[in-house]
């Protein structure tokens, strides 16, 4: 019989655990395998706390990990992940935007496939604004441009990953994690399943806009070396510019072909045009050294607090 387990980040969300709780029981219970739930608590400062232990105690197959703090969602599941000892793990999250009802079937997929991987593909998205959908779409378009490894587009974190997968993500060292990226990088057999992603039971989204855009640029800067290359590309254009400009007018002066004027406004869009080069360069290279900044300290992803229904 195989271990399965339903990994489920939980930040401040109170509306939503106890509908949630329930209807993810429902499905698992329905399974043959043996199944166990995972809920993580990353630093919640509502009630989601005090409902998931509640849960905790009634159902000794629910297991809670309490984050010392607000940890982030990628390092919720990353807790999630390391603490699963399942054959088969599904990430979901709580606000039931990725129905737990599609379980039986991604599981009956994986074991069709055989499959290491199966990533869960957005259809279509309901109950959230264009903006978010549209930015969501150019991202993942724009993300799997930019970096060196292939990702599926349109897919979250929603997904099952079989041990093999589970034992190679424990084994990555870096600390900025991605997920999705992440296991698309670790490779093995990986499936495609088609869902519409739903809206979300209650409660507000914990990815207003400047998280979101934050998560979507560390995720690029983390999978691809593009935005540094593109500086130097820049730089290089800018001084063949520079180079045809100077000959032509220099030629222009002697030959007469070229009447250049002590321009005020050319001087100055020039200096202005430049100095911006030169700026965004210099912070594409502070990004990566904040990047390596943070590796280098190596803090570990996430601190647990205390967890519930875990045998030492
Ligand atoms: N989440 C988390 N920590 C955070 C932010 C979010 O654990 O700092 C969880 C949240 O409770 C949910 C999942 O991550 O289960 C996805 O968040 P949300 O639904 O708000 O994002 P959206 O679906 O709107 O992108
Ligand atoms: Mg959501």
């Amino acid at each position: 019989m195989k271990k399965i387990a339903v990994i489920v980040p939980c930040y401040n969300e109170e509306a939503v655990i106890a509908a949630s709780y329930k209807r993810t029981k429902q499905v698992v219970s329905s399974l043959p395998d043996a199944t166990e739930i995972i809920y993580i608590n990353d630093g919640s400062h509502d009630n989601t706390k005090a409902l998931l232990d509640e849960i905790a105690a009634e159902d000794k197959t629910v297991k809670v990990i309490h984050l010392s703090r607000n940890f982030g969602h990628q390092a919720a599941v990353t807790a999630g992940i390391n603490n699963c000892d399942a054959d088969l793990a599904i990430i979901i999250d709580v606000d039931m935007q990725d129905p737990p009802e599609l379980i039986p079937d991604m599981l009956r997929l994986q074991e069709q496939e055989k499959a290491n991987v199966i990533y869960c593909v957005r259809k279509s998205r309901e109950g959230e604004s264009a903006f978010k959908r549209l930015s969501a779409k150019l991202f993942y378009r724009v993300m799997n441009s930019m970096s060196e490894v292939r990702f599926p587009v349109d897919t979250g974190d929603f997904r099952l990953i079989d041990r093999k997968v589970i034992d190679e993500f424990n084994r990555l060292k870096e600390h900025g994690k991605y997920i999705r990226g992440l296991i698309s990088w670790v490779g093995f057999k990986q499936i495609p399943f088609y869902y519409q992603r739903e809206a979300r039971l209650a409660g507000e989204t914990k990815y207003p806009f400047k998280k979101m855009l934050r998560f979507g640029v560390k995720a690029l800067l983390y999978f691809s070396k593009k935005p540094l290359s593109l500086a130097m590309s820049i730089g290089f254009t800018a001084v063949i510019v520079g180079i045809v400009l100077a000959v032509w007018f220099t030629l222009g002066k002697i030959y007469g072909f070229s009447n250049a004027e002590t321009g005020w406004t050319s001087i100055i869009l020039t200096v202005i045009f430049f100095g911006g080069v030169q700026l965004i360069t210099v912070g594409v290279l502070g990004q990566y050294i904040g990047i390596l900044f943070d590796e280098i300290k190596a803090r570990p992803d996430y601190i647990i607090e205390e967890t519930r229904n875990f045998v030492e």
